[in-house]
């Protein structure tokens, strides 16, 4: 349970202020309850169980998606009913909520919410003893939208740029080994669930280490990034490129095995051996390939992968192997001639 509100922000979110909620709202639809106020009691017990229907609802299914729309719904109409039965004490409660909703859902939707409910606590109007209590509340709740949504759209920015920092590899600019990693996953979930097919192949550039040596680290960069725009014209768009590390490189590819896997490689070992050159001539790769088997863990996928990269590195470079048929898979043309 820690874990997960370690772990999920916006789960811990609503569980804050769904608790803080029932804390702050209870003894008042108790008062009420008490003073035979019935009207304002009912609604101040609909909003408990709103609230608390939210938290149960994100902690059950996991969907705090909804569940973050859902309460930030629940509050701010539920202060503006509070307003529009009981006076000001809706005024108050509308104000966390104008905050908090940008907790909860994303900005425009937070804007939206918090700008309807100020409309409709002015056009019920029953919340404010005077005009000039009613224009102090309109332009400080604009104020406290207008400053929040700011901020709110300064953060989503500023978590996409690192989440585009922590996935992106700076050089090439492919996913990199994090992303990877996850992809991988899902892959195999897939495969799991609906029975579609991935090649796994790792790439390696034959001899990079001579290019940096002999013509300099920024024409070493230049090959990197020539490689990658000869592998993303020449893979599908439901391909994907990882940047593994270094001058190794992993390509995702759905949907396709035998024969046509065969083709797939052969076409870009081509490529490459055609249009991938350093100051000293053509610049070669080597390539290990695995299938995905029925319900096997990533991490045995992946080995097979360096496997079969391996075996073509000790074959004498600048070849395919195929995890599953290594004797046969392992050619080149030069073997073929
Ligand atoms: P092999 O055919 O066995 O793969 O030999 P190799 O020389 O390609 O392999 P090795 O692993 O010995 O060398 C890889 C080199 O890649 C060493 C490292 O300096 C270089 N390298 C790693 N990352 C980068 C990078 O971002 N830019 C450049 N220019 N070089 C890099
Ligand atoms: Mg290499
Ligand atoms: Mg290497």
């Amino acid at each position: 349970m820690l874990h997960r509100l370690k772990n999920n922000f916006r789960l811990s979110i609503i569980t804050l202020l769904g608790v803080s909620g029932i804390i702050g709202i209870t003894p008042f639809a108790v008062l009420r309850f008490l003073q035979s106020n019935l009207l304002a009691a009912v609604v101040d017990t609909t909003i408990l169980l709103g609230v608390s229907a939210g938290v149960a609802y994100a902690w059950l299914s996991g969907d705090t998606y909804r569940a973050g729309y859902f309460m930030a719904v629940v509050s701010a109409y539920g202060a503006v009913v509070v307003g529009g039965i009981v006076g000001d004490p809706g005024l108050f409660w509308l104000y966390p909520c104008l905050i908090t909703s940008f907790f909860l859902t994303p900005p425009r939707a937070a804007m939206i919410i918090n700008l309807s409910s100020i409309a409709l606590m002015v056009i019920i109007g029953k919340a404010f003893r005077s005009q000039e209590q009613m224009w102090s509340f309109l332009s400080t709740a604009l104020v406290v939208t207008a400053c929040a949504y700011t901020f709110a759209r300064r953060s989503q920015d500023q978590r996409r740029r690192l989440e585009h920092l922590a996935t992106v590899d700076p050089l090439t600019g492919v996913q990199n080994r994090r992303s990877m990693d996850s992809a991988l996953d899902m892959a195999a979930a897939t495969a799991e669930r609906t029975g579609l097919s991935y090649a796994l192949v790792m790439l390696d550039l034959d001899h990079f280490k001579k290019i940096n040596d002999d013509y300099g680290h920024g024409t070493g960069d230049e090959v990197l990034t020539n490689l990658v725009g000869l592998l993303q014209q020449n893979t599908r768009r439901t391909d994907q490129l990882f940047r593994f590390g270094g001058e190794e490189f992993v390509l995702l590819l759905p949907g396709v095995d035998g024969r046509s896997l065969e083709s797939v490689m052969g076409n870009l070992q081509g490529v490459i051996r055609k249009y991938l050159r350093s100051p000293g001539g053509p610049v070669t790769a080597s390539f290990g390939v695995a299938l995905l088997r029925h319900g096997e863990p990533v991490d045995s996928w992946l080995e097979r992968a360096d496997d079969a990269l391996y075996q073509a590195k000790e074959a004498g470079r600048d070849r395919i192997v195929f995890s599953d048929q290594p004797m046969a898979g392992a050619r080149s043309d030069a073997d073929e001639r």
